[in-house]
């Protein structure tokens, strides 16, 4: 199998729960719920994405064996990061449309904590290190269970209250990235200032421009 990979990069996580920890992020090809092109983005299953995922043409970007991909993490980690605590995001797009257990268990070999961000529709029996689901309000939801919830707001058709039973550690609300952007940051505010379950979740890398 070849894994098609958008981009790897090292940086720092700036959204969620493990804000600020240095990180290789890998940003799988592909969704399942946009196809990436921007002229149909409206239409789409999710149609608030700001992220590009079509194509192999990022930072290190391509078709990667097994073997290839680890030792390319392990190398981009290596480039700057190699005496703390190894750290890889396996983001997209949707990596679990790619990402299998082979993969996990040789990261987890080298000693990485390994954490997935998924947009939630598709179930996994991995052991992960750390799952974030972000659940999209038109989609399937099935993996209802994780480390943490991240839930872009608002999505009027989620009842924010009854999310708080499913099985998860943190709930994190995160402001929609759209033209009403500074709306949805107050309103993001506000509900977490009166639901104390809650806890914002801001995208720093965004306010201070890095990748
Ligand atoms: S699910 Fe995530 S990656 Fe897919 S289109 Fe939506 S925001 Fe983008």
């Amino acid at each position: 199998m070849l894994y098609k990979i958008k981009e790897i990069f090292k940086s720092i996580q700036g959204e969620g729960y493990h804000v600020g920890r240095k990180a290789v992020f890998v940003r799988f090809t592909g969704c399942n719920l946009w196809n990436g092109n921007i002229n149909m983005r409206k239409n789409a299953i999710c149609n608030f994405c700001d992220t590009d995922f079509a194509g192999t043409d990022g930072l290190n970007g391509g078709k990667y064996n097994l073997d290839q991909l680890v030792k390319k993490i392990h190398m981009v980690w290596n480039s700057t990061f190699s005496r703390e605590k190894k750290f890889v995001v396996l983001t997209g797009g949707e990596p679990l449309l790619q990402v299998n257990e082979k993969l996990i268990n040789a990261l987890k070999s080298l000693n990485f904590y390994v954490a997935l961000e998924t947009n939630g529709t598709i179930n996994t029996n991995i052991k992960f290190d750390w799952i974030c689901v972000s659940p999209k309000e038109n989609s399937l939801w099935k993996l209802k269970n994780g480390d943490e919830l991240k839930v872009v707001y608002p999505q009027h058709k989620f009842n924010l209250k009854a999310l708080e039973k499913l099985d998860f550690k943190y709930f994190f609300l995160q402001p929609k990235y759209d033209s009403l952007k500074r709306l949805n940051l107050v309103k993001t505010l506000n509900y977490c200032k009166l639901n104390e379950n809650w806890f914002p979740s801001f995208q720093i890398h965004k306010v201070l421009r890095i990748n």
